[in-house]
């Protein structure tokens, strides 16, 4: 670790999900789950384009920085426009989906031993629990991924998804609307994750941040810029020594 004790104390703990708290490659995975997906548009399209206008709608809720629409507004208006379609018959399609289907990529993660523990010890610091995983998902598919994790939604005190949050990583207001959420100010929230660029940025808002090892990414050149460092085990050590000071 960077550093051995927490610069000053903080109230909130917000921990990305996908190679933070679970083991799972964004890079194998997504085109995994738009293989399973994509059969289901095949009326409307085919499977590459359907790739392409999938992965454009993504990018336009990434882009989008209008606080009065939801991430699941922005993309379901840039992708139904996209497919010529009306939402009512596009909704339906991705809910089933991922009640019924996304479980089965259960196989591209594997469960991380040092994530249990860490939320445990969290709780019995009374810290806020936030699953702070990029929002560009329903509440759905990040409940099926906790659970792959060995964890629940009723851990966390706050969420973010496609649904709640307007939003995305690695925007600053992204995780301003997290500490207004919890009512915290950021200098009281510790942001812990694997992504240097992504998860990193919560230091432009003034939260201390956590780079958790094991599998870091980083997609620029030049040493990380974290606060502390580690691994989970690591990170639920420190929460343990602030409760001594
Ligand atoms: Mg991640």
């Amino acid at each position: 670790m960077i550093k051995k004790t927490m610069e000053h104390k903080i109230k909130a703990l917000l921990l990305d999900l996908d190679g933070t708290l679970l083991e799972l490659d964004l890079d194998l995975f997504v085109p995994a789950l738009i293989r399973l997906l994509a059969p289901h548009f095949s009326s409307i399209c085919g499977p590459e384009q359907f790739a392409v206008h999938l992965m454009g709608s993504v990018g336009a809720m990434i882009e989008n920085d209008d606080p009065a629409l939801t991430n699941e507004a922005v993309f379901f208006k840039d992708f139904c426009r996209r497919l010529n379609q009306p939402f009512d018959s596009i909704y339906p399609i991705f809910e089933q989906f991922y009640k019924k289907e996304f479980p089965r990529l259960r196989p591209w993660s594997r469960q991380r031993p040092g994530a249990r523990p860490l939320i445990e010890t969290a709780r019995r610091h009374d810290l806020k629990l936030v699953l702070a995983t990029n929002p560009l998902f329903p509440l759905a598919a990040v409940a099926h991924r906790l659970e792959w994790a060995g964890l629940s939604t009723e851990q966390f005190d706050l969420i973010t998804t496609v649904e709640n949050s307007h939003f995305c990583k690695p925007r600053p207001e992204y995780y301003l609307e997290i500490a207004g959420a919890i009512g915290c100010r950021p200098q009281e929230c510790l942001m812990a994750g694997n992504d240097v660029q992504e998860d990193l940025s919560a230091a432009r808002v003034g939260m201390a941040t956590f780079l958790v090892e094991g599998m870091i990414l980083h997609r620029e050149s030049g040493e990380p810029q974290c606060t502390y460092r580690g691994s989970l085990e690591d990170l639920a050590e420190l929460i343990n020594k602030q409760e001594d000071r």
